[in-house]
């Protein structure tokens, strides 16, 4: 059963863009095992990630990812089953902060701030797949 879910996070003040670089290195490795895709953005403040795939592999992943320290406050915004994979191409695409222009934010939230805590599930997913569509994986 494929399932999609969707949570926002805080950064740990301590983590840097090196640590982001090997949260991301992780991730490709061990969703690409398991058949996980997915997309994080990251910017000084928030995390925003979607993972897909198997109900009980996406759970475990997201499990071991919100005990993880460098970050807190996980907050599910969407789970749900799915008929398809959104981020088929990507075991893990990343979308840094310099990529969400001015225009998604008013679109997809109401001052134009990205935080992912005040979004509605509807916006995390619309913004999330806007971005794929301009987005390149891997760099962090
Ligand atoms: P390891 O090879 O044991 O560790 C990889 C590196 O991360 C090492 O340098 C290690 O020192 C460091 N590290 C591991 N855990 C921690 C920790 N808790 N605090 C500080 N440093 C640590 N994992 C996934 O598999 N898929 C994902 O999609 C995914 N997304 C993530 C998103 C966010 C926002 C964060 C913060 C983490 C994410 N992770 C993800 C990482 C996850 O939390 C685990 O750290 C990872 O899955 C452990 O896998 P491993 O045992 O293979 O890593």
């Amino acid at each position: 059963m494929l399932v999609e879910l969707i949570y926002a996070s805080e950064v740990e003040d301590s983590v840097s863009i090196e640590e982001v670089r090997t949260i991301l290195a992780t991730s490709q490795r061990n969703n690409a095992a398991v058949q996980v895709t997915g997309a994080l953005i990251f910017n000084s403040r928030f995390f925003l990630q979607w993972l897909e795939g198997d109900r009980h592999v996406v759970n475990r992943t997201y499990h071991r990812i919100a005990a993880d320290s460098r970050h807190r406050g996980p907050e599910l915004l969407s789970y749900r089953e799915s008929p398809q994979r959104e981020f088929s191409r990507w075991s893990m695409g990343y979308m840094g902060e310099g990529m969400i222009n001015q225009e998604l934010l008013l679109k997809y939230s109401a001052n134009g701030e990205f935080n992912p805590y005040a979004m509605s599930a509807d916006a995390a997913r619309g913004l999330m797949l806007d971005l794929s569509r301009v987005s390149v994986s891997l760099t962090a």
